[in-house]
């Protein structure tokens, strides 16, 4: 965990402008953004990945869910839509092994996925 960039993030030790925080999740837009709207959600707890997710953490993945809706709504793309992405393992495009969760929006998203 020493090396992963999204804990240094959370313990405030790489720069990032966090614009949610509670005890459990922050936020904080995407070092290289997709598209004009496009914001990280991650857990403060060091999860691999999306399988790594234990039976008993898995509403995480709801609440995670659940401030990206709030996170659109504040950046005014809740009308317009948007994509919400977990990225999982080397196959699934995954490249910082510290769960998160993508917003993607404010502009026309490709309807291809892969
Ligand atoms: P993944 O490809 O793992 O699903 O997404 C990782 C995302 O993290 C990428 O979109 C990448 O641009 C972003 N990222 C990587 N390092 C940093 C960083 O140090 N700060 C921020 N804000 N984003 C990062
Ligand atoms: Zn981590």
């Amino acid at each position: 965990m020493d090396e992963c960039v999204f804990c240094k993030i959370v313990a405030g030790e790489l720069p990032a402008d966090i614009c949610y925080r509670d005890e459990e999740l922050i936020a904080f837009p995407d070092i290289n953004p997709l598209a004009p709207i496009h914001l990280l959600i991650i857990p403060r707890k060091h999860i691999p990945s999306l399988i790594d997710l234990s039976e008993s953490e898995s509403s995480l993945v709801g609440d995670m869910a659940g401030i990206a809706n709030q996170l659109a709504k504040g950046e005014g793309i809740a009308e317009t839509g948007y994509r919400l992405v977990i990225n999982c393992g080397r196959q699934g495009g995954q490249g910082v092994s510290h769960l998160h969760m993508h917003l993607l929006g404010g502009r026309q998203l490709s309807s291809a996925l892969g």
